[in-house]
């Protein structure tokens, strides 16, 4: 079979088994595999694909129309401008999730920084890379998730230490700011989604309780423990959890509440502060 073939054949594979963007997939993963480049498919698509090569492309394609994420495949997934290795142990980083690190960002410099549920670590090594942090600690229950993230933190070249325990449990020190992007899916909402996220991320990393509120309360609940007087909490939300995480926020004993929208216009990152008498 020739290059051309091979791809033409992935993609009506892909198409076929519903994955969305049948064609750039196909070709990203001929890209992935080969090494080469666009030039190469365009100009020379007639050669013939390299056996060990095309075997080796054909098993990522019908991994891909099994829906498995492609950065599962990959194991790459870029966020912040930097590289993640990402496995089925973490959640795959999501651009929305840069809001609340570039909201983190503008106040954090010369402060400690606590990320509950750290996942892959793509909230704290970015802020750990580019916010001049004094103390950078990741938790999570996961351990598979904390090996992943103790590799990113080195290739990112960051010291950030990682926890492994229940939320809060690992930790014994108080911090200036806690972050978070918790699991805030709605239990039964989850088999809504696409089977990439729904049958491949981890449902530990989604699944939010009944009401999608479970970690806000938990986290909430302990948060002045761990925060130093005027620190504060940054959470990701989902776009219609604004409201009730500010009620949360507010019979928790916390103030100043901001909430900040992704590129989508939505909801997505709310901050507060400690409130001192409480
Ligand atoms: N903190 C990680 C991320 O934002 C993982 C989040 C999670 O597991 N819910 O990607």
């Amino acid at each position: 079979m020739t290059r051309r073939e091979a791809v033409k054949a992935a993609e009506v594979r892909l198409a076929a088994s519903g994955v969305e963007e049948a064609e750039i997939t196909a070709k990203y993963l001929f890209y992935f595999v080969t090494g080469l480049g666009q030039a190469d498919l365009l100009f020379d698509g007639g050669l013939p694909f390299q056996e060990k090569q095309q075997a080796y492309f054909d098993k990522l394609v019908e991994e891909r129309a099994k829906r498995i994420p492609l950065q599962y495949l990959t194991g790459m997934q870029e966020f912040m401008g930097l590289e993640f290795f990402v496995t089925p142990d973490v959640l795959i980083p999501r651009q929305d999730t840069e809001r609340l690190v570039e909201e983190v960002l503008s106040c954090c410099s010369e402060k400690s920084v606590l990320d509950l549920c750290t996942g892959s670590g793509c909230i704290i090594i970015s802020l750990a890379k580019f916010g001049n942090l004094t103390y950078a600690c990741g938790c999570d229950l996961s351990e598979g998730a904390l090996a992943v993230a103790k590799k990113n933190a080195k290739h990112c070249g960051v010291l950030v230490e990682f926890l492994q325990g229940d939320l809060f449990e690992p930790v014994n020190k108080t911090f200036d700011i806690i972050v978070s992007n918790p699991p805030y899916i709605k239990s039964e909402e989850i088999e809504t989604l696409m089977p990439e996220v729904r049958c491949h991320e981890p449902r530990m990393a989604l699944d939010g309780m009944a009401d999608g509120l479970y970690f806000y309360k938990k986290i909430i609940a302990e948060a002045s423990k761990y925060l130093k007087l005027g620190g504060q909490l940054f959470f990701e939300i989902g776009s219609r959890q604004a409201a009730e995480v500010t009620e949360l926020l507010l019979g928790g004993g916390f103030g100043g509440i901001k909430v900040t929208k992704d590129y989508a216009g939505l909801d997505r990152v709310i901050s507060a502060k400690k409130d001192n008498q409480k």
